[in-house]
């Protein structure tokens, strides 16, 4: 064997046991018992603990160390270089962590979550306000360990989006505003669309049989996949061979299993169609975080759930090929529904406190409002005791109204009391991106947009499968991008995107 071979056979069983963690992980949400949580936790810090020590383990070193002599001089862009190279930078970046640290977060993560729930159940941020304390301050103890140039906020990043910093992603929302606060104001200005039939009855079984049949058309194979019911929807992978994804249905309201559908088979799409050749290996793991999973980043990922559930799932050229369909499964639902009136409905504009529940316009001011509160919270400027009232004057100023209590404003989001700060900026990269891609594909397939007014989705899943998915983490996000696209991250394909969309439904 070539001493890239044996590093490869190595680096293969970390992923396996990422996988491993995956499925534990996936079991955890859809089918385990309540009971079994008690020893859940446990197995599955136990196998990650058997991850995290392969991967810090000597022989990792040896191994690569060996395996970059002999790639040293093979082609830059080549499988077997990339795979060495991004080994060796998380392999550097966990050195500079303190193992002590590590182990002090991860015993916290746990314990925050459960002061979070408790505090949101009471509606009272004050209650969790020490254990965020504790929370940003491990953090900003990793930043400086990882190191960073300008903003604590940027060795975040590194590990969602590791192309991006806090002044780039500053830059990023001013232009945003610039274009989500007129249609915003044009939207709220002009008359409610009618929602009434959204929420009638409509039974499970037949949204699960209309979102998997454009799941499926959109390309999703469920030979190497599957759906289930969880409480909070998600995709996961174990390999290319195994992309799952999670929905939940709601039996008054039809659009959140229907495009919860379609977002999680975007990512899935992504996942399954990951070149073979990169199967476990570190082009198909985070290794950061010890994470089985091909999209290049957060970012990255979301632009393709979120290419395939809005630019495509929501255009009004898809639902004029597929109402007929959802109105013959619903036909007392949907009866007194003309496409118009329900293409408005699942495109209406409002604010509102939730952000899981927020449409694709005003979902990137909820980031925003997240995003500026973290980077203060890393630099030191923002006093966790004083998020609440932070959080009331951003949505004031952003979304023009004031949640009324905590459970409807900081405490919403599980993300920073499971420790993930610095994951919400990928949300509204993603929707920049989906508009990149999305315009790009169109450029290079001539016809594509007659394809799509006929529900052909062929043409646009290989030119993304070929261009995107297939490399998987082979190229970091803004790399991925610029080789599909031409351009880095660029806003002007998005704001095109919104402007023709919603100028269309909200004439100025
Ligand atoms: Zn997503």
């Amino acid at each position: 064997m070539s001493a890239y071979d044996d590093f490869a056979a190595h680096m293969a069983q970390v992923n396996d046991l990422t996988c491993v963690m995956n499925l534990l992980n996936w079991d955890a949400q859809t089918q385990m018992p309540a009971q079994g949580a008690a020893t859940r936790g446990s197995q599955f810090g136990t196998v990650a603990r058997l991850a995290q020590e392969l991967f810090t383990s000597e022989k990792t070193a040896h191994l690569l160390a060996e395996a970059e002599k002999e790639v040293a001089n093979e082609h830059p862009d080549s499988y077997r270089v990339r795979a060495v190279r991004q080994t060796r930078e998380v392999f550097e970046i966990n050195r500079r962590v303190p193992v002590d640290l590590m182990a002090e977060l991860n015993a916290h993560k746990p314990v925050a979550q459960k002061i979070w729930g408790e505090a949101r159940a009471a509606k009272r941020f004050d209650l969790f306000v020490p254990a965020l304390e504790k929370m940003v301050g491990l953090y900003r103890k990793i930043a400086d360990a990882i190191g960073y140039d300008e903003h604590p906020y940027d060795a975040m990043l590194l590990r969602y989006e590791p192309s991006m910093t806090a002044a780039r992603l500053q830059r990023l929302f001013a232009d945003l505003r610039g274009v989500i606060s007129p249609i915003l104001q044009r939207a709220t200005t002009q008359g409610e669309p009618r929602t009434d039939f959204l929420s009638r009855e409509y039974p499970a079984e037949l949204q699960r049989q209309f979102a998997l049949e454009v799941a499926q058309e959109f390309g999703y194979d469920l030979n190497r996949g599957r759906v289930d019911v969880s409480a909070h929807p998600f995709e996961i992978s174990m390999t290319r061979n195994d992309v799952r994804i999670t929905t939940r249905y709601m039996r008054h309201f039809l659009p959140a299993a229907v495009f919860g559908i379609f977002h999680e088979s975007g990512h899935a799409l992504y996942e399954q169609n990951i070149d073979p050749e990169i199967i476990r290996s570190p082009l198909t793991t985070d290794l950061l975080d010890l994470y089985a999973v091909g999209g290049a980043s957060y970012g990255v990922h979301e632009s393709q759930s979120r290419l395939w559930e809005n630019l495509v799932g929501r255009s009004r050229a898809f639902w004029k090929v597929h109402y007929p369909r959802l109105l013959s499964l619903f036909p007392e639902q949907l009866g007194d529904v003309t496409l118009d009136e329900f293409y408005r409905a699942i495109n209406r504009v409002r604010p509102s406190f939730i952000r899981v529940e927020a449409d694709e316009v005003t979902y990137n001011l909820h980031i925003m409002l997240r995003v500026e509160i973290e980077m203060g919270m890393m630099d030191g400027s923002v006093k966790i005791a004083e998020i609440p009232e932070l959080w009331r004057e951003k949505s004031q100023k952003y979304l023009g109204i004031v949640p009324p209590d905590d459970a409807l404003g900081a405490l919403q989001d599980i993300h920073w009391a499971a420790g993930n700060v610095g994951s919400f900026p990928g949300y509204t990269v993603g929707n920049v991106m989906s508009a990149q891609f999305f315009t790009a594909a169109k450029r290079a397939l001539p016809g594509l947009e007659e394809d799509l007014a006929e529900g052909v989705y062929g043409r646009l899943f290989c030119w993304l499968s070929d261009n995107l998915y297939r490399y998987g983490r082979t190229f970091g996000p803004e790399e991925a991008l610029e080789r599909a696209t031409g351009s880095k991250l660029d806003v002007e394909p998005y704001r095109q995107y919104l402007n023709a969309k919603y100028g269309e439904l909200f004439p100025g």
